[in-house]
């Protein structure tokens, strides 16, 4: 018989049920694949969509988690059954939002909207019915870097207090209003707040978690393959899109922002801990990030260039990559965010946490996925006539 599984305490772990909101996404997806396959625990999986889970629910009754996972296909925006499938959980995980840089300011109503006002009765719901959240934020909330105010060639530029992100000091420094990344950033940060205030006066159970640059297979889509042609995903896709149509990557205003990448697979076993050891995680808001993998992101447009070559036997692109503003990538009104590197303190001491996987590693079995699940379809794809 298989050991019983136990807590970071060494207590026995009970099986729960688990209300995913957003399951059909891509941390979803990763997350039902880990509780249904290294598990005993029970998922309700909300979502519009579940094209990203589809090899978890079929064929009905095929896997041996069958009976453990249950997909509703709802918009938690309008539908009186989110309750009840709140109250029949142990636990409440939220994911739901509209998340990619693209629509920022081109869908600032939704963006608000689906970051704060649908999150609310997900918040409500918990609180009254004394369930566990643990809601997703973002790494956005800090904004820009006190070190992005200081001059180019100061030497304390260099200086961590000056940039490394801290969940209990680091300030939440965002632009002007018309820079509608930072309605994202507000909305986020706002319900970060309520559940903050929902714990301090009703009790509620609580963790926030605030990912930073999360990336793996399933991530978005290619466009115009399993998403809209003219639709912009995050960065990864961008790219892999750019190398499987053998385009050169372009590169936003120079490539010069600064990004952290974890491998999702890492970053999963820090949800599942959270999951897993309640009394441990209560109350915190935790960075998950992995501060070892930071390059710009013109570094990482050439490593995913020699990656892709290695993984598709295929030569490096000739021009690999181009500069465009941000104007004309993303529209008026776009801003950055200049450099994110996660402070780990906390998750360290809770939950004894770290990244394992380093950014090459993540990258080979990321673009093995991309290249085995599209080049064939962008090949057909490019092959067919242009429609008049
Ligand atoms: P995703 O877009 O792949 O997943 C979000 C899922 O929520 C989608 O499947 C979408 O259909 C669903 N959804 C949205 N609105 C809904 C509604 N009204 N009703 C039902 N379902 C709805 O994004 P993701 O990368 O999996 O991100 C999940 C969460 O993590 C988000 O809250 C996001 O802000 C946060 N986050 C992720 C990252 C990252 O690195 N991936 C970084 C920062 C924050
Ligand atoms: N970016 C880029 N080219 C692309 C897509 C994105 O240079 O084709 C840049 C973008 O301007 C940002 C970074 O890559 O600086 C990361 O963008 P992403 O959409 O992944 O999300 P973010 O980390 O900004 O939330």
């Amino acid at each position: 018989m298989a050991a019983a599984r136990v807590d970071l305490d060494g207590n026995p772990i009970k099986a729960m049920t688990i209300c995913m909101i957003g399951a059909g996404g891509f941390i979803g997806s990763h997350l039902c694949e880990k509780l249904m396959t290294e598990t005993p625990h029970k998922v309700l999986a909300l979502d519009v969509y579940n094209d990203k889970i589809k090899h978890l629910l079929e064929p009905a009754g095929s896997h041996p988690w069958s009976d453990r996972i249950q997909f509703h296909r709802l918009n938690i925006k309008h539908d009186s059954r989110l309750e009840g499938l709140i109250k029949m959980a142990d636990l409440t995980i939220n994911l739901a939002a509209i998340c990619t840089p693209a629509d920022y300011n081109t869908r600032p109503l939704d963006t608000i909207y689906s970051n704060f006002i649908d999150a609310l009765p997900v918040v409500k719901y918990c609180s009254e019915n004394s369930k566990r959240l643990i809601h997703f934020s973002t790494c956005e909330v800090y904004g820009k870097t006190i070190g992005s105010f200081l001059p180019k060639d100061s030497p304390l530029r260099q200086d961590p207090e000056y940039y490394v992100l801290k969940e209990d000091a680091s300030p939440c420094i965002f632009g002007p209003i018309e820079k509608q990344r930072w309605s994202y950033a507000c909305a986020k940060q706002l319900i970060e707040r309520l559940i903050y205030a929902e714990g301090a006066e009703n009790g509620l159970e609580f963790a926030i978690v605030r990912p930073f640059n999360w990336i793996g297979p399933r991530m978005d889509f290619i466009p115009g393959i399993d998403g809209p042609s003219e639709g912009v995903p995050r960065v990864l896709a961008c790219f892999s899109n750019n190398l499987l149509r053998h385009e050169p990557l372009k590169l936003v205003d120079g490539g010069e922002s600064q990004r952290t990448f974890v491998y999702i697979k890492d970053a999963i076993e820090a949800v599942l801990l959270m999951i897993e050891n309640p009394a441990r995680v209560n109350g915190h808001i935790f960075n998950v990030g992995n501060p070892h993998n930071e390059v710009t992101v013109r570094q990482l447009a050439e490593m995913m260039i020699e990656v892709y070559s290695k993984v598709s036997g295929e030569p490096p692109l000739e021009s690999p990559t181009v500069d465009v503003s941000s104007q004309e990538f993303y529209g008026v009104g776009y801003d950055d965010s200049d450099k994110r590197i996660p402070d780990m303190t906390i998750i360290n001491r809770q939950l004894g946490w770290n990244p394992k996987t380093s950014l090459w590693d993540l990258l080979e079995s990321t673009l093995t996925y991309q290249h085995r699940t599209y080049a064939e379809a962008v090949k057909q794809a490019l092959a067919k006539p242009a429609a008049n």
